[in-house]
């Protein structure tokens, strides 16, 4: 039995509230067995989260024997509650984080991100996954952290960089997008998908290659034992592995250094379906250079799903309760910056978020079982985050060392 407990044990946090649009849709179920006996394997993923999933997939198309548990249904941890815009833009910009990284390192987390969103598109079309993905472009609007000043530099830097992000002024943007805004960046390479279908897509994804599926099954502990690590559930048996991966989203695993992120609190809403010629121009994803900010994308079945309003509160029962007057206020700030009157809430909830100063997900070793990685995206990006950990830990795992993973140590 497994004793050590600092790298695979995990407090069980309540980590959305109210009702995510995602909850509507038809993702399919996978699978999953009970734990009944010890099993081996090369790699477990402890989380079948979008980040679990997106690691496995990695990992069994190396060709590892992976096994994946989960202590709730797969998806239903943060995933389901996430809006989901895949951007390569970060919450810092780009002119901030060479200001704490220093110019070129900012520009290497910049087009590492750009190439995150591609990968994950070629990802989705390699195995045919049902994702919902469209290909968007992303509008910045100018607000209270960023004016129009400063929004023009941030995109000359990016375009110094190879980014395709343009600046557009006040009049330009309003007669493209009737947006009534100082200025804006509008940026090609993003996208939109509904991140439960993508979970449990690249979860089959992985099964069809071999992979395992456990659920419930919670970790307690994992142990070295030799060249294995052995690591404990609840329910009895232990899993033993070459290498542990955990994937667990904001029950964050104790490896994950607790200054490198804070546990605040987001709220989304979803409109009722609206008719698709209402919707602005190319339906971008829209988001803003304010605090707290507002953003805004469309879904398959032309709904508004609208964001923000972070605010620094991680107490469950406090994120519940301001559902209502949150939900009110995203609604009227949606109505106010697009005109469209009609809209009217649909879906509303609210979640967990990680966050930390530079915007940046943190990628670890743990330090007290050989071949044990932790990965935390923080910020608005953890989907993107999620696909650029599963790379990185996929080459630690076979052996080579990711140039940009000193970028990710928190
Ligand atoms: C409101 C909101 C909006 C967001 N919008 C965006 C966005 O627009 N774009 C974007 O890229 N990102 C966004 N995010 C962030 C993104 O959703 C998250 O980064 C992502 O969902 C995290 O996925 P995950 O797999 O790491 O975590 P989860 O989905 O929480 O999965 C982790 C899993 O680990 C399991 N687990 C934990 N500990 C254990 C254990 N000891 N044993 C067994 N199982 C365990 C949990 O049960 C859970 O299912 C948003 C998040 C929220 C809340």
């Amino acid at each position: 039995m497994a004793t050590g407990r600092r790298g695979a044990s995990t407090a069980v946090k309540d980590l959305h509230d109210g009702q995510p649009v995602w909850s509507q849709s038809t993702y399919g179920t996978i699978t999953v067995s009970a734990l009944t006996k010890d099993e081996r394997c090369d790699v477990l993923v402890v989380g079948a989260g979008i980040t679990g999933a997106l690691t496995a997939l990695h990992l069994a198309e190396a060709g590892y024997d992976v096994i994946v548990v989960d202590r709730r249904v797969p998806g239903t941890g943060s995933t389901i509650a996430s809006t989901a815009m895949i951007q390569f833009e970060i919450d810092e910009p780009l002119t901030g984080l060479a200001k704490t990284l220093g110019p070129a390192k900012a520009a290497r987390v910049y087009r590492r991100s750009f190439q995150a969103v591609k990968d994950l598109k070629t990802l989705i079309k390699k195995h045919e996954l049902r994702a919902d993905w469209v290909d968007r472009d992303a509008l910045y609007l100018a607000g209270n952290v960023m004016g129009r000043r400063a929004l023009e530099k941030e995109a000359r830097a990016r375009e110094k960089i190879g980014l395709p992000s343009t600046y557009l002024d006040a009049e330009t943007l309003k007669e493209m997008y009737g947006f009534d805004r100082t200025g804006a960046i509008i940026s090609a390479g993003a996208a939109e998908l509904d991140p439960m279908r993508t979970c449990i897509a690249c979860l089959k994804a992985a099964r069809d290659m071999g992979a395992k599926i456990y659920s419930p099954v919670s970790v307690t502990a994992s142990e070295q034992d030799g060249d294995d690590i052995r690591v404990a559930t609840t329910d009895g048996p232990d899993i033993i592995c070459r290498h542990l991966v955990m994937a667990t989203g904001y029950e964050v695993s104790p490896a994950i250094p607790k200054g490198s992120f804070d546990i605040v609190s987001s709220w989304a809403i979803a409109t009722q379906p609206i008719k698709p010629q209402r919707f602005w121009r190319d339906r971008c994803l829209v988001w803003e250079a304010s605090d707290p900010y507002l953003y805004m994308r469309a879904t398959a079945d032309n709904r508004i799903v609208i964001g923000g309003e972070d605010a620094d509160v991680s107490a469950p029962s406090r994120r519940a309760a301001a559902i209502p007057a949150k939900s009110k206020k995203l609604l009227e700030k949606a109505k106010e910056l697009t005109g469209l009157d009609e809209i009217e809430c649909d879906y509303s909830w609210a979640g967990a978020f990680a966050e930390n100063p530079k915007g940046l997900p943190v990628f670890k070793r743990l330090h007290d079982v050989k071949g044990g990685y932790a990965i935390l995206g923080c910020g608005g990006n953890g989907i993107t985050f999620s696909v650029i950990g599963a790379q990185i830990i996929r080459d630690w795992i076979g052996g080579t060392s990711d140039p940009d993973a000193s970028l990710f140590r928190g």
